[in-house]
């Protein structure tokens, strides 16, 4: 097991003493991993994501505290505003010394055991027989976690106008007049209400100067 894979997000671990206390800080920029959100919402594969903190030492392996920074791309899942902004969050993951009990899909009772321990997905195994770890599984599943189903602008974003597209936020007193089928009907009824009182309104102040042309209302006479 000799075998140095060094890849885009591999991070060597030779000036890290085993002596449990001991610590190397981390300040490293890496390609996003494939596979992270969709078009809707995600992290671009190969966008910079910045990763600031530090590993410890500790009794049986190495703990990696740190910060991580991402350009994540969404949009507003109600008003569709684009939100792209770089998104950080912080993650402690351990890398154990003996990492044979970590995910061993081929033994239920491991899983069993594994489900039972709080935050077992944030365990990862060293590479290169300790030399080194590789941050690109780690990476995947922070970003991917980190994004929300449902992205919104701001907490109340109102939206958009289901009726024509218009942006809420933008426009707060916007309506229509009729925006329930139910209240359709009063609205006609109202509409014709007021245009017969503006009809007779017009009948007595016109009443006298234009005799011949109202002859719909020559029956009220
Ligand atoms: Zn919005
Ligand atoms: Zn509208």
């Amino acid at each position: 097991m000799a075998r140095r894979t060094t890849t885009p997000w591999t991070i060597p671990l030779s000036s890290l003493s085993t002596t449990p206390g001991h610590s190397q800080d981390v300040d490293v920029t890496m390609p996003a991993p494939t596979g992270i959100g969709d078009d809707v919402i995600g992290v671009r594969e190969g966008a910079d994501v910045a990763v600031r903190g530090r590993i410890d030492s500790v009794v049986d392996g190495v703990l990696l505290t740190a910060d991580v920074t991402a350009p994540v791309h969404a949009s507003c899942s109600r008003c569709l505003t684009p939100l792209d902004h770089d998104w950080t969050t912080s993650i402690t993951m351990f890398f154990p010394y003996d990492s044979s009990a970590i995910r061993d899909d081929a033994g239920d009772d491991e899983l069993d055991i594994i489900a039972g321990e709080e935050e077992s997905g944030d365990v990862y195994p060293l590479c290169d027989d300790g030399a080194t770890m590789s941050l690109e599984a780690p990476l995947r599943d922070t970003l991917a976690e980190m994004l929300p189903l449902q992205p919104l602008c701001r907490e109340n974003c109102k939206g958009l106008c289901p009726e024509c597209g218009l942006n809420l936020n933008d426009n707060p007193g916007h309506h229509h007049d009729v925006t329930d089928i139910r209240f359709a009907e009063l609205q006609g009824l109202r509409d014709r209400l007021l245009n017969q009182t503006e009809d007779q309104t017009e009948d007595q102040t016109e009443k006298g100067t234009i005799n011949d042309v109202d002859k719909d209302d020559g029956a009220k006479d």
